[in-house]
Protein backbone atom coordinates (compact mmCIF):
# COMPACT_ATOMS: atom_id res chain seq x y z
CA UNK A 1 0.00 0.00 0.00
CA UNK A 2 1.65 3.40 -1.22
CA UNK A 3 1.99 6.28 1.49
CA UNK A 4 -1.13 8.02 0.20
CA UNK A 5 -3.60 5.32 0.42
CA UNK A 6 -2.01 4.24 3.83
CA UNK A 7 -2.79 7.97 4.76
CA UNK A 8 -6.52 7.38 2.58
CA UNK A 9 -7.33 4.64 5.01
CA UNK A 10 -6.54 6.11 7.97
CA UNK A 11 -8.71 8.90 8.04
CA UNK A 12 -11.65 6.80 6.40
CA UNK A 13 -10.49 4.73 9.53
CA UNK A 14 -10.80 8.20 11.79
CA UNK A 15 -13.76 9.10 9.80
CA UNK A 16 -15.79 5.46 10.74
CA UNK A 17 -14.14 6.31 14.80
CA UNK A 18 -16.03 9.82 14.86
CA UNK A 19 -19.20 9.18 13.30
CA UNK A 20 -19.46 6.40 15.47
CA UNK A 21 -19.45 8.71 18.72
CA UNK A 22 -22.41 11.33 19.42
CA UNK A 23 -21.63 14.87 19.27
CA UNK A 24 -24.44 17.53 18.75
CA UNK A 25 -23.49 20.62 19.99
CA UNK A 26 -23.21 20.77 23.60
CA UNK A 27 -22.60 17.06 23.91
CA UNK A 28 -18.74 16.82 22.85
CA UNK A 29 -16.60 15.47 25.45
CA UNK A 30 -16.44 11.91 23.90
CA UNK A 31 -15.56 13.20 20.78
CA UNK A 32 -12.90 15.38 21.90
CA UNK A 33 -12.39 12.81 24.41
CA UNK A 34 -11.28 9.89 21.76
CA UNK A 35 -9.36 12.96 19.77
CA UNK A 36 -6.94 13.51 22.80
CA UNK A 37 -5.60 10.35 22.95
CA UNK A 38 -5.81 9.79 19.59
CA UNK A 39 -3.35 12.61 19.01
CA UNK A 40 -1.63 11.40 22.87
CA UNK A 41 -1.04 8.33 20.99
CA UNK A 42 1.04 9.51 18.53
CA UNK A 43 3.13 11.38 20.55
CA UNK A 44 1.66 14.98 20.36
CA UNK A 45 0.70 17.10 23.46
CA UNK A 46 -2.86 18.04 22.77
CA UNK A 47 -4.84 20.59 25.10
CA UNK A 48 -8.54 21.27 25.87
CA UNK A 49 -9.72 24.20 26.78
CA UNK A 50 -12.63 25.34 29.22
CA UNK A 51 -14.80 25.47 26.16
CA UNK A 52 -13.81 21.89 25.05
CA UNK A 53 -12.04 22.83 22.27
CA UNK A 54 -8.30 20.41 21.47
CA UNK A 55 -5.37 22.59 20.38
CA UNK A 56 -2.54 20.58 19.40
CA UNK A 57 0.88 21.78 17.66
CA UNK A 58 2.24 19.42 15.31
CA UNK A 59 5.84 21.52 14.46
CA UNK A 60 7.40 23.57 12.58
CA UNK A 61 8.97 26.82 12.51
CA UNK A 62 7.84 30.43 11.91
CA UNK A 63 4.66 32.25 10.33
CA UNK A 64 2.21 30.35 12.44
CA UNK A 65 -0.28 28.25 10.81
CA UNK A 66 -3.94 27.19 12.34
CA UNK A 67 -6.32 24.51 10.45
CA UNK A 68 -9.49 24.22 12.06
CA UNK A 69 -12.24 21.80 12.15
CA UNK A 70 -15.08 21.28 14.15
CA UNK A 71 -16.81 17.79 15.93
CA UNK A 72 -19.89 18.71 16.83
CA UNK A 73 -22.69 18.30 14.66
CA UNK A 74 -26.42 19.10 14.31
CA UNK A 75 -28.92 17.28 16.64
CA UNK A 76 -31.78 17.73 18.70
CA UNK A 77 -33.00 18.14 22.22
CA UNK A 78 -35.69 17.29 24.07
CA UNK A 79 -38.10 20.09 23.89
CA UNK A 80 -41.13 18.70 26.31
CA UNK A 81 -42.72 15.16 26.83
CA UNK A 82 -46.44 14.33 25.23
CA UNK A 83 -49.20 12.98 27.29
CA UNK A 84 -48.76 10.01 25.24
CA UNK A 85 -45.15 8.69 26.35
CA UNK A 86 -43.63 10.23 23.11
CA UNK A 87 -40.82 13.54 22.80
CA UNK A 88 -41.42 16.57 21.45
CA UNK A 89 -37.86 17.57 19.65
CA UNK A 90 -35.87 21.01 19.10
CA UNK A 91 -33.09 21.47 16.66
CA UNK A 92 -29.54 22.08 18.16
CA UNK A 93 -28.06 23.98 15.11
CA UNK A 94 -29.92 24.77 11.86
CA UNK A 95 -31.42 21.64 9.80
CA UNK A 96 -34.56 20.53 7.64
CA UNK A 97 -36.56 18.29 9.59
CA UNK A 98 -37.23 16.71 6.17
CA UNK A 99 -33.99 15.07 6.57
CA UNK A 100 -34.49 13.32 9.63
CA UNK A 101 -38.00 11.74 9.15
CA UNK A 102 -37.73 7.80 9.80
CA UNK A 103 -34.29 8.30 11.26
CA UNK A 104 -32.98 5.96 14.10
CA UNK A 105 -32.23 7.79 16.62
CA UNK A 106 -30.83 7.97 20.58
CA UNK A 107 -31.48 9.73 23.68
CA UNK A 108 -28.61 10.72 26.06
CA UNK A 109 -29.61 11.81 29.97
CA UNK A 110 -28.43 14.03 32.29
CA UNK A 111 -27.65 11.10 34.92
CA UNK A 112 -25.86 9.19 31.74
CA UNK A 113 -28.67 6.79 30.63
CA UNK A 114 -28.85 6.08 26.94
CA UNK A 115 -32.54 5.31 25.36
CA UNK A 116 -33.07 4.66 21.34
CA UNK A 117 -35.88 5.72 19.35
CA UNK A 118 -36.97 6.84 15.63
CA UNK A 119 -38.05 10.30 14.76
CA UNK A 120 -41.23 10.18 12.81
CA UNK A 121 -43.76 13.04 11.74
CA UNK A 122 -46.98 12.57 13.48
CA UNK A 123 -48.87 11.11 11.11
CA UNK A 124 -46.31 8.67 9.30
CA UNK A 125 -48.49 6.17 7.73
CA UNK A 126 -50.56 6.89 4.74
CA UNK A 127 -52.82 4.07 5.10
CA UNK A 128 -54.57 6.03 7.88
CA UNK A 129 -53.96 9.93 7.15
CA UNK A 130 -55.97 11.83 5.53
CA UNK A 131 -53.15 14.09 4.26
CA UNK A 132 -49.49 14.15 5.09
CA UNK A 133 -48.72 16.59 7.74
CA UNK A 134 -45.51 18.81 6.65
CA UNK A 135 -42.17 17.96 8.35
CA UNK A 136 -41.42 20.66 10.20
CA UNK A 137 -40.61 20.94 13.56
CA UNK A 138 -43.85 21.08 15.40
CA UNK A 139 -44.80 17.91 13.62
CA UNK A 140 -41.93 15.76 14.87
CA UNK A 141 -41.59 13.57 17.39
CA UNK A 142 -39.37 10.96 19.02
CA UNK A 143 -41.02 7.36 19.58
CA UNK A 144 -38.92 5.99 22.23
CA UNK A 145 -38.01 2.09 22.18
CA UNK A 146 -39.84 1.36 25.38
CA UNK A 147 -43.42 0.88 26.87
CA UNK A 148 -44.36 4.23 27.72
CA UNK A 149 -48.03 5.52 27.28
CA UNK A 150 -47.71 8.40 29.05
CA UNK A 151 -45.37 11.29 30.59
CA UNK A 152 -44.71 10.28 33.64
CA UNK A 153 -43.33 6.69 32.09
CA UNK A 154 -41.17 8.91 30.23
CA UNK A 155 -40.15 10.78 32.94
CA UNK A 156 -39.80 7.54 34.90
CA UNK A 157 -36.94 6.64 32.97
CA UNK A 158 -35.00 9.88 33.68
CA UNK A 159 -35.50 11.30 30.36
CA UNK A 160 -36.03 15.43 30.92
CA UNK A 161 -36.39 18.58 28.75
CA UNK A 162 -33.09 19.22 27.60
CA UNK A 163 -31.86 15.78 26.77
CA UNK A 164 -29.59 15.34 24.24
CA UNK A 165 -31.18 13.53 21.08
CA UNK A 166 -28.43 12.13 18.14
CA UNK A 167 -29.51 10.54 14.85
CA UNK A 168 -27.93 7.91 13.58
CA UNK A 169 -24.92 8.77 11.40
CA UNK A 170 -25.68 5.60 8.70
CA UNK A 171 -21.57 5.69 7.70
CA UNK A 172 -21.05 3.55 5.03
CA UNK A 173 -18.17 3.47 2.49
CA UNK A 174 -18.75 1.76 -0.96
CA UNK A 175 -16.48 -0.79 -2.71
CA UNK A 176 -16.34 2.27 -5.84
CA UNK A 177 -15.14 4.69 -3.10
CA UNK A 178 -18.07 6.62 -2.14
CA UNK A 179 -18.63 7.30 1.52
CA UNK A 180 -22.15 8.19 2.63
CA UNK A 181 -23.17 9.50 6.15
CA UNK A 182 -24.33 11.76 8.13
CA UNK A 183 -21.60 14.49 9.94
CA UNK A 184 -19.38 14.94 7.15
CA UNK A 185 -19.83 18.02 8.02
CA UNK A 186 -17.44 18.37 9.79
CA UNK A 187 -15.88 14.91 10.81
CA UNK A 188 -14.38 13.91 7.75
CA UNK A 189 -12.30 17.39 7.73
CA UNK A 190 -11.36 16.48 11.30
CA UNK A 191 -10.36 12.54 10.04
CA UNK A 192 -8.08 14.67 7.48
CA UNK A 193 -6.44 16.49 10.00
CA UNK A 194 -5.70 13.62 12.16
CA UNK A 195 -4.64 11.97 9.00
CA UNK A 196 -2.24 15.63 8.26
CA UNK A 197 -1.21 14.60 12.09
CA UNK A 198 -0.15 10.63 11.34
CA UNK A 199 1.55 11.90 8.71
CA UNK A 200 3.66 14.54 10.44
CA UNK A 201 4.37 12.22 13.38
CA UNK A 202 6.00 9.16 10.98
CA UNK A 203 7.91 11.64 9.52
CA UNK A 204 6.34 11.28 5.76
CA UNK A 205 5.45 15.30 5.87
CA UNK A 206 7.64 18.08 6.68
CA UNK A 207 5.90 20.90 8.06
CA UNK A 208 7.68 24.48 6.48
CA UNK A 209 6.09 26.62 8.96
CA UNK A 210 4.59 26.38 12.63
CA UNK A 211 1.19 23.97 12.52
CA UNK A 212 -1.20 23.52 14.92
CA UNK A 213 -4.50 22.13 14.59
CA UNK A 214 -8.04 23.44 16.23
CA UNK A 215 -11.05 21.42 16.58
CA UNK A 216 -13.63 23.18 17.92
CA UNK A 217 -16.68 22.05 19.52
CA UNK A 218 -19.64 24.89 19.32
CA UNK A 219 -19.77 25.61 15.17
CA UNK A 220 -23.16 24.12 14.59
CA UNK A 221 -24.44 27.14 16.68
CA UNK A 222 -21.86 29.65 15.61
CA UNK A 223 -18.84 30.16 17.98
CA UNK A 224 -16.79 27.63 17.46
CA UNK A 225 -13.37 28.68 17.33
CA UNK A 226 -13.08 31.95 19.79
CA UNK A 227 -9.70 31.34 20.66
CA UNK A 228 -6.64 30.56 18.27
CA UNK A 229 -3.04 30.98 19.93
CA UNK A 230 -1.84 34.53 20.02
CA UNK A 231 1.23 34.27 17.34
CA UNK A 232 -1.37 33.17 14.86
CA UNK A 233 -0.47 34.23 11.09
CA UNK A 234 -3.20 32.64 9.16
CA UNK A 235 -6.15 30.10 10.40
CA UNK A 236 -7.92 28.30 7.51
CA UNK A 237 -11.10 26.71 8.77
CA UNK A 238 -11.79 23.22 6.96
CA UNK A 239 -15.50 22.58 6.36
CA UNK A 240 -17.46 21.30 3.95
CA UNK A 241 -18.70 23.29 1.63
CA UNK A 242 -22.80 23.94 0.60
CA UNK A 243 -24.16 22.52 -2.26
CA UNK A 244 -26.83 25.15 -4.34
CA UNK A 245 -27.69 26.37 -7.96
CA UNK A 246 -25.59 29.50 -7.54
CA UNK A 247 -23.02 28.47 -5.25
CA UNK A 248 -19.44 27.40 -6.63
CA UNK A 249 -18.60 23.94 -4.48
CA UNK A 250 -18.85 20.89 -6.87
CA UNK A 251 -21.96 18.69 -6.30
CA UNK A 252 -20.00 15.25 -6.03
CA UNK A 253 -16.25 16.34 -4.92
CA UNK A 254 -15.07 17.46 -1.57
CA UNK A 255 -13.16 20.15 -2.36
CA UNK A 256 -10.61 19.48 0.52
CA UNK A 257 -9.65 16.13 -0.18
CA UNK A 258 -9.79 15.27 -3.55
CA UNK A 259 -9.69 11.80 -3.59
CA UNK A 260 -12.30 11.02 -1.26
CA UNK A 261 -15.77 11.52 -3.11
CA UNK A 262 -18.74 12.47 -1.44
CA UNK A 263 -22.31 12.31 -3.07
CA UNK A 264 -24.14 15.75 -2.57
CA UNK A 265 -27.17 14.45 -0.82
CA UNK A 266 -25.16 13.35 2.39
CA UNK A 267 -23.29 16.72 3.02
CA UNK A 268 -25.88 17.91 5.24
CA UNK A 269 -26.32 15.93 8.24
ZN1 LIG B 1 -19.33 22.50 9.25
Amino acid sequence: MSKMDSTLSYITDQLKALTSIASPTGYTRAATDYLMETLRDMGFGPERSNKGNVLVELGGEGEPLVLASHVDTLGAMVRSIKDNGRLRPTTLGGHQWSTADGENCTVYTRDGKVFTGVVLNTEPSAHVADEPVKTIEKNMEILLDENVDSKDDVLELGIQTGDIIAMDPRTTVTESGYIKSRFLDDKLSASILLGLARAVAAGEVTLSRKVSLLFTVYEEVGHGGAFVPADTREMISVDMGCVGDDLAAPSAWCRFAPRIRVAPTTTTW
